[in-house]
């Protein structure tokens, strides 16, 4: 037999007999086996057989006596009149014959041939009796004798014995009695029972399940749509363990006590909102969400629970979809998010380097400037550029060029704190911001950033041969003064051309008298 052939006949369900028949059966097998049992030891009922035989063998010796008598005395007329006349008496008799020792028929009276049937020798049946007749000491002759015959077939003759009637009869009708009773009297103690029709017709009204349950948590009633949606028989419902039911049994992981109809009958209070899905075989998994009533019984306990099941299914397909449709929104806002970060980006920096792009770095500087004017605090503005730049563009290619300025611009950033600016102001050409350090300081920092591109910048550029990368820093710091940031900005880069006509990869301080770069002099940088 296939598995698949298993399964379909473990899937079969047999009709269930109910309580009543059940007990009824029970009941009359054990009247039956005491019966039984009653019967071996004392003999409840005669053995009718033995008795019959015993009977049987008194008629046949009666007429052994009186046919001994007739054939003494009368002649044969006389014999075959009196044996006929004994015939007619016994209705249990059939035939009569008086047969010879030798085996020759001396007389008989009806169809012995045909009845007669010769039992064992020197012996008697049930139905056919032989017995010796003796004149003095010699065996003159056998009187057979042929009865109505008892009962042929085995089967016959056990439904023949008084027992086997009499239990056959008290089970049949004692069956039928205590199940009609049985049914009466259960109807008040069944559990499935205990709701009335009127009642049980009401919760089939609902559209939402309903399961009734006793204090044990077993189902006393459960309505045509739970019933539907449990895909269980509704007869065998009744007396089961709702926990146990196959489409909630997954929902007790731990104790059945937990659940919440359990609860609420602990608790006695009114338990609303729990989700429960429920998973009948052969269909698609039923969310609901279940609340559950206990039936006070009037002395601080539980009769029982009204558990109703919503079936919202549907509204969490829905509640999914918007939950979908909002991910999608909430992933389209972070993209746009990021794209605007992007733009702010592209807006905002210089695409070669990363560094702020004129226009943002003056928004920035401008703020700092007036921040650090009104609260009297110290700002720092260092201008850089690159030495001899463009004769890494005329010898290695723009390419070279570009990383080179990455390299430097790399190494700047890397040297300065968050709240620094740092701008790519020209070509070739860095504009840096340090608020909040003073003039020591921040000479130290332009130093440590000079030493840094001196460094660092060359070997960060992939090129066949190494490069020597300088670049040259002019400072200057905030004075009362300077209106604007572009004041500053301007005394850095006078400063710096300073740094240029003086050697280049050098930091130069602004200071009064410093000229700057168009009054003369060499160094275009
Ligand atoms: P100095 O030491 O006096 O500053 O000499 P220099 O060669 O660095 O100065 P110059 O002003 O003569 O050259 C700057 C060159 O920088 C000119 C220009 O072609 C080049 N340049 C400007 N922007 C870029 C850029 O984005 N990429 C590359 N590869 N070169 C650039
Ligand atoms: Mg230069
Ligand atoms: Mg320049």
């Amino acid at each position: 037999m296939t598995s698949t052939a298993l399964a379909q006949l473990r899937g079969l369900r047999l009709p269930q007999p109910s309580p009543a028949t059940r007990i009824a059966a029970g009941l009359i097998a054990l009247i039956v086996s005491s019966l039984l049992l009653i019967d071996i030891g004392v003999g409840l009922v005669p053995d009718q057989q033995a008795a019959l035989q015993q009977t049987r063998k008194r008629s046949a010796e009666n007429l052994a006596v009186l046919v001994t008598e007739l054939a003494a005395g009368a002649d044969q007329a006389g014999l075959a009149r009196g044996i006929g006349a004994a015939l007619a008496r016994h209705d249990d008799i059939r035939s009569i014959a008086l047969r010879r020792a030798g085996g020759e028929l001396l007389f008989q009276a009806g169809d012995h041939q045909r009845h007669w049937v010769a039992p064992p020798p020197g012996g008697s049946t049930l139905d056919h009796a032989r017995i010796t007749l003796r004149a003095g000491n010699s065996h003159w002759a056998d009187l057979e004798v042929a009865f109505v015959p008892t009962h042929t077939s085995a089967v016959a003759r056990f439904f023949a014995d008084p027992l086997v009637r009499l239990l056959c009869a008290l089970g049949a009708g004692g069956f039928v009695l205590f199940s009609l009773y049985l049914r009466r009297v259960l109807s008040y103690l069944d559990p499935s029972a205990v709701i009335p029709d009127r009642v049980r017709a009401a919760f089939d009204a609902f559209s939402e399940g309903v399961l009734v349950l006793d204090p044990q948590g077993r189902v006393m009633l459960a309505n045509q749509a739970l019933v539907a949606w449990l895909g269980e028989d509704a007869d065998a419902l009744a007396g089961r363990a709702a926990h146990e039911l196959r489409a909630l049994r997954h929902m007790h992981k731990g104790s059945p006590q937990d659940l919440p109809w359990m609860q609420a009958m602990a608790h006695m209070r009114t338990l609303t909102g729990d989700m429960m899905e429920l998973r009948a075989a052969g269909s698609a998994p039923r969310k609901t969400v279940v609340n559950c009533s206990p039936l006070a019984d009037g002395r601080r306990g539980a009769r029982g629970c009204i558990v109703t099941f919503d079936d919202v299914t549907a509204l969490e397909q829905v509640n999914q979809s918007l939950l979908d449709a909002l991910g999608d929104l909430e992933a389209s806002r972070a993209q746009i998010e990021q794209q605007n970060v992007e733009l702010k980006k592209l807006a905002t920096r210089d695409p070669l380097t990363g560094c702020l792009n004129r226009r943002a770095f003056f928004e920035a500087a401008d703020a700092l400037f007036r921040r650090s004017q009104a609260e009297n605090l110290p700002l720092h503005c260092i201008m850089t550029d690159i030495d001899h730049f463009k004769s890494f563009n005329d010898r290695y290619g723009h390419a070279i060029g570009d990383q080179v300025l990455q390299s430097v611009s790399g190494q700047l950033s890397a040297g300065l704190r968050e709240t620094d600016l740092l701008c790519r102001y020209g070509g070739e050409e860095f504009c840096i911001l340090l608020p909040g350090v003073d003039t020591d300081q921040a000479r130290a920092i332009a130093e440590r950033l000079r030493g840094d591109v001196e460094a660092q910048a060359g070997p960060g550029v992939r090129s066949d041969q190494p490069l020597s990368v300088t670049s040259s820093f002019g400072l200057a710091r905030l004075e009362d003064e300077l209106a604007a940031t572009g004041d500053l900005v301007e005394r850095a880069d006078i400063a710096l051309y300073q740094a240029k006509r003086s050697g280049r990869n050098r930091v130069v301080l602004w200071q009064p008298g410093l000229e700057p770069e168009n009054k003369g002099g060499s160094g275009a940088h």
